[in-house]
Order: structure tokens, then C-alpha cells, then sequence
């Protein structure tokens, strides 16, 4: 077990490297083994795998992946915390430490040149400030990636479990459903960790889909009409759309997509299904190519 997750060896060895948590970091250590270990098992890291982490903070978790994977590349931002993690992770040799930003990162070519472009595991505790960015980015991309196991604030795992008809649904949920399984592993008080946060978390793991569940021809198009109705969630969807300086489409247009849908033209984004926005999103685009042809 790693001792680090001690809360002893956490404080004594930032007292001893005169560390200070960094807030603007969102630097919460984690303390608590049998937490760790639940994180380690749902990530289900295996001999052969080659795992990406994302601040690493003072290697508590490194250790353990270092432990169970064939590789771990590692990406803390805060270039005071390198010094600390080259002590902490000395007894390792399947482990490399980037000091970086990771939404500045290229992923895409460090996967390729690190696991020959192979999908890889994400395990990370992350940082609460940038976490929705981080998960957007790691998704978006379309990184080989086979799945993210992660630590977030309690509402935000919540967040991408739910489905529609909810005040929690949103861009987020449909974004982590349309690419991966999300699961939530476990609950996590904040006594777990060093310093406090003041909110409550949550593992949740997300398996990264072969396919999609939903057929939409153009996932980033869909993707603008589940922004733009939920940037504005009070309006009506079809409002909602035609206010969006990315779309171009009338009311009528709309209207009558939703119509032969069996949608009525008075529906609010929040309660459409995922399929509901492939299904409109595809709609949409045959109207495009249609008046494209016209032109
Ligand atoms: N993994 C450690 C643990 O479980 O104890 C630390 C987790 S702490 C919640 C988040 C870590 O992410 C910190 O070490 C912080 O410095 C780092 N971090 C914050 N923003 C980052 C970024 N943009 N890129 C890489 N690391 C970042």
C-alpha cells in the first residue's frame, strides 16, 4: 500500500519540501486508503497497460498505478510538486512526470508516440476547477482512450449519469453518454482529503464506447444544437436554436422539423433525448444540403 496515503507522510513530506497547497491548483491530496484502492480497482489496470494520469500531485495515486500498469506518463502542471514526485516516485522505473498543462497538452501525440497510438486508461483525481474542460477535451478529441476513471465533484458525476427532464441534464450529460458508459463507483466525503474541499465527491468511471448508441451523421453539428439549447435554457428549443450565432436556420425550420418528430414547436432542449438530438441534428442537415442544392 502506498504510504503516502497516510495523512501523516502526506503533511510531513509537504513540510518538508515547505509546500503550499496551491488553491488556484485545486490541490486536495488524497488521505484515504481504502478509497484509493476503490479507485485503483474501478480503473481495473491491468499488467499490460499503459496509463495516463492527470496531476498527480504529490504521487499518492502514481504509486499505485505504478504498482499494477506496464507504463504511467503522468502530467502535473505545478512545477513546484516535481521535485516532491522525483522523491516519491524514485523507486520506480515505469514512470515518466511531464510538467504541464494538460489542457495545453498534446495527447494525441503522446499516446502515439508512448503506447503506439493504442488506447489508453486515464485515471486521475482531478483538479474541480477545470474538470468539466478536462472531461470535454479527453471526449471531444477522440483520443484512443479505453476508459477514464476519475475523481469529481459529487453534482458533476451526478451530472453526467442523468437523463433528460432534469435541472442537472445538460451539454455534459450528452457529451459523456454519446462517447462513453459512465458509472459512479463511489461516494467520497470531503475528510478524505488535504486540505478539505468544501463540496462532496464522487469516482465515476466512463468505458469509452466502440460506437456510438445514437446515429448522428455529424456528431460536432449535433453537438452545436445541444450547446445552444442548453445556453439558453429557458427559451423554447426552437428560439433557442435560431439565437445561436453558429446556426443558421429559420423558426419555421425548426418548427417543422420538431413537428415531424412529434415534438411540439414549444419544447424545451432539456427534455430531448440523446437520440432525439441525433434525430433532429440529422433532420436539420438534410434541410442544409437540400438548400445548398438550391442555391
Ligand atoms: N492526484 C493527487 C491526489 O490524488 O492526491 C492530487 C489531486 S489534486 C485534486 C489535483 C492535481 O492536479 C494537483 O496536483 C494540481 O496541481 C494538478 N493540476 C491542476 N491543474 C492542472 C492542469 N491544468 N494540468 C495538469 N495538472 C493540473
Amino acid at each position: 500500500m502506498s504510504m503516502l496515503v497516510k495523512p501523516q507522510e502526506t503533511l510531513d513530506i509537504l513540510r518538508r519540501h515547505q509546500f503550499s497547497v496551491q488553491k488556484k491548483y485545486g490541490q486536495n491530496f488524497l488521505i484515504d486508503a481504502h478509497v484509493l484502492d476503490k479507485i485503483l480497482d474501478a480503473a481495473d489496470i491491468q499488467a499490460d497497460d499503459f496509463v495516463l494520469e492527470i496531476g498527480p500531485g504529490i504521487g499518492t495515486m502514481t504509486q499505485g498505478l505504478c504498482r499494477r500498469a506496464r507504463e504511467v506518463v503522468a502530467i502535473e502542471i505545478d512545477k513546484e510538486l516535481i521535485p516532491i514526485l522525483k522523491e516519491t516516485l524514485s523507486a520506480y522505473d515505469n514512470v515518466s512526470v511531464i510538467n504541464a498543462d494538460v489542457l495545453k497538452t498534446d495527447l494525441r501525440g503522446l499516446i502515439s508516440e508512448k503506447n503506439a497510438g493504442k488506447p489508453v486508461k486515464v485515471v486521475a483525481n482531478l483538479p474541480y476547477y477545470i474538470t468539466t474542460p478536462i472531461i470535454m477535451n479527453l471526449l471531444e478529441e477522440q483520443l484512443p482512450l479505453h476508459s477514464i476513471t476519475i475523481m469529481v465533484q459529487k453534482e458533476v458525476a451526478e451530472r453526467m449519469q442523468i437523463g433528460p427532464g432534469t435541472k442537472e441534464y445538460g451539454a455534459l450529460s450528452l457529451a459523456v453518454q454519446y462517447y462513453a458508459k459512465p458509472e459512479i463507483v463511489a461516494n467520497v466525503p470531503a475528510n478524505c482529503f488535504t486540505p478539505r474541499p468544501k463540496v462532496g465527491s464522487a469516482v465515476i468511471r466512463l468505458t469509452l464506447h466502440d460506437k456510438p448508441p445514437v446515429d448522428a451523421k455529424d456528431a460536432s453539428h449535433m453537438f452545436r444544437l445541444i450547446r445552444a439549447s442548453f445556453n439558453q435554457r429557458r427559451k423554447t428549443l426552437v428560439n433557442g436554436l435560431y439565437n445561436a450565432p453558429d446556426l443558421h436556420y429559420d423558426k419555421e425550420q425548426i418548427a417543422e422539423v420538431l413537428k415531424d418528430m412529434g415534438l411540439s414547436e414549444d419544447v424545451r432542449g432539456e427534455t430531448l433525448t440523446l437520440e432525439q438530438f441525433a434525430g433532429l441534428s440529422n433532420r436539420l442537415l438534410t434541410l442544409n444540403k437540400t438548400y445548398d442544392t438550391l442555391k
